[in-house]
């Protein structure tokens, strides 16, 4: 009833461009409700898809005012840009866009705009970001939570780069956060926006090219397959280059089965150097002289960071991917790992897509401010759980395999050390995911003042 009612006074407000769905079974509600995975998937009263910020502040105000429970939904990766019939979603896929400002080293970026289309905006300006490893992914939601990039050399994470922020707060009123006007809450904006408001617009430091040492944004992708039998003469190679302090570097060490027929458990690695084609043979050399099943060594460019991975982005079945931070390499836990790994496929045959990964990258070469409540910003090594199986009967398994994960590349480590990804989970407590001396108590009184009843998640409260 408060739904209905809250959407016909809503309706005259809002522009011509923009549309309501209320019907499920409506080719544009269907649509709108594609989600990265269908895990937890709900569906709503209504989807809002605003055309533009004033559409969205009008939703998202005339919801507060009539208690109509919502969420934003911008690239729909996570678990959480879906609810049930008592609310609905704002959907910002009608208002995106970038907007340029090479000569300061600035983006400002709107709505709904996703990870390839940032970049596809940059390109022509030979300007880069701290951009994430899915072309799909929400650019907002990526850099308020975190923003893990294989530019985090040059440039620190993603939730370092804001500059400014525009924001829909608990009372309906869109303003504008900083370092100058409201630095705390800018502070948590930047690592915990998702739980502050819903933010229309971030800007976004970038940087030219010619820092990652060429003018065509240009890095060095390897790709090699091994068989497990060569698993310690790989992590060894591997090591190597993760530890040259001659070269920038970043990549994924996969465990995973060999496509087409997804049978029989590889390694595959996948590093990536910012140099040229001769120094990246000479830096990989180690992994070729193990003999790989299969090898690649590619340029790509800035505009096509991770096209190389759009098929973990396709839509639908159950996905799960959970990020937690590592205090360094070891080569015993990721054996485990891949034990597990066999484990969850022996067990769940439908889940044989499934990869656990490490990601590194080398430590961070910039200066760094460090105004910002991530937290995280020193590691450098994560595991990256992919879940992706198809039966339903399976969620309890595969969630067991994914905490035993976890806690296999955790072994050694202190719990006060586990780092758990914000971005990727709301279940693993709240100190794994904001560290720093006070962070977790300041943010939960920052949440108070800004949104003391919940609005915009439960989380901090
Ligand atoms: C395939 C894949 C690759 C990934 N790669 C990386 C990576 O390389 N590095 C990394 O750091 N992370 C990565 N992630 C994690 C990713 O950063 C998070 O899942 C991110 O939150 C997804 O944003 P989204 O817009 O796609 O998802 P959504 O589900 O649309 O949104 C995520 C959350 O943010 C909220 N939200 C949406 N829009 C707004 C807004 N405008 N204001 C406030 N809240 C909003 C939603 O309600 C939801 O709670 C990856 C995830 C996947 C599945």
């Amino acid at each position: 009833m408060a739904c209905t009612a809250f959407l016909s006074t809503l309706l005259p407000k809002l522009s011509p461009e923009s549309k309501v769905l209320r019907d499920a079974e409506s080719p544009d509600f269907q649509s709108s409700m594609r989600r990265w995975s269908n895990y937890k998937l709900k569906v709503p009263f209504a989807i809002v898809q605003p055309a533009n910020e004033n559409d969205v502040v009008q939703t998202v105000r005339g919801a507060i005012s009539a208690s109509v429970p919502f969420v934003p939904a911008s690239g729909g990766h996570s678990q959480w840009s879906s609810i049930d019939q008592s609310g609905i979603i704002i959907d910002l896929s009608r208002y995106k866009g970038v907007t340029v400002d090479a000569a300061n080293n600035l983006a400002t970026v709107r709505g709904g705009t996703r990870m390839k289309e940032f970049q596809a905006a940059l390109h022509p300006h030979k300007q880069f970001a701290a951009v994430g490893n899915g072309s799909t992914v929400g650019v907002i939601p990526y850099y308020l939570g975190g923003g893990i990039s294989t530019y985090t050399p040059f440039v620190g994470y993603g939730s370092e780069n804001i500059v400014a922020v525009k924001l829909i707060n608990s009372d309906g009123e869109l303003v504008e956060v900083s370092e100058k006007q409201d630095p705390e809450l800018f502070w948590g904006v930047c690592g915990a926006g998702q739980f502050l408001g819903l933010v229309t617009e971030l800007t976004i430091k970038t940087k030219p090219y010619s820092l990652l040492g060429n003018e065509d944004g240009q890095r060095m992708c390897g790709t090699y397959i091994f068989s497990m039998h060569s698993f310690d003469v790989v992590c060894a190679a591997l090591e190597t280059i993760m530890g040259s302090t001659e070269y920038v570097s970043a990549g994924h060490i996969m465990i995973v089965q060999a496509p087409p027929d997804l049978k029989e458990q590889v390694l595959l690695v996948a590093p990536q150097a910012f140099c040229s084609a001769t120094e990246a043979s000479k830096l990989f050399q180690p992994l070729v002289n193990v003999g790989p099943l299969q090898q690649m060594l590619v340029p790509s460019t800035f505009d096509k960071h991770s096209d190389h991975l759009d098929w973990v982005c396709a839509e639908g079945d159950f996905k799960r991917f959970s990020q937690a931070g590592l205090a360094g390499w070891s080569t015993r836990n990721f054996k485990h790992l891949a034990e597990l790994h066999s484990e969850l496929v022996e067990n769940c045959p439908d889940a044989a897509r499934s990869g656990y990964t490490v990601e590194w990258h080398t430590p961070c070469r910039a200066k760094r401010e460090l105004k910002n409540s991530f937290g995280n910003e020193n590691v450098e090594y994560w595991l990256n759980v992919l879940s992706w199986y198809t039966d339903s009967a399976n969620h309890e398994f595969v969630d067991t395999m994914d905490h035993k994960a976890q806690a296999a590349m955790r072994e050694g480590s202190e719990e006060a050390a586990f780092v758990s990804y914000t971005n990727c989970t709301r279940e693993d407590p709240i100190e794994y995911r904001y560290k720093g001396i006070g962070t977790v108590d300041r943010l939960r009184s920052l949440k108070k003042r800004v949104d003391p009843t919940g609005i915009f998640t439960r989380e901090l409260l």
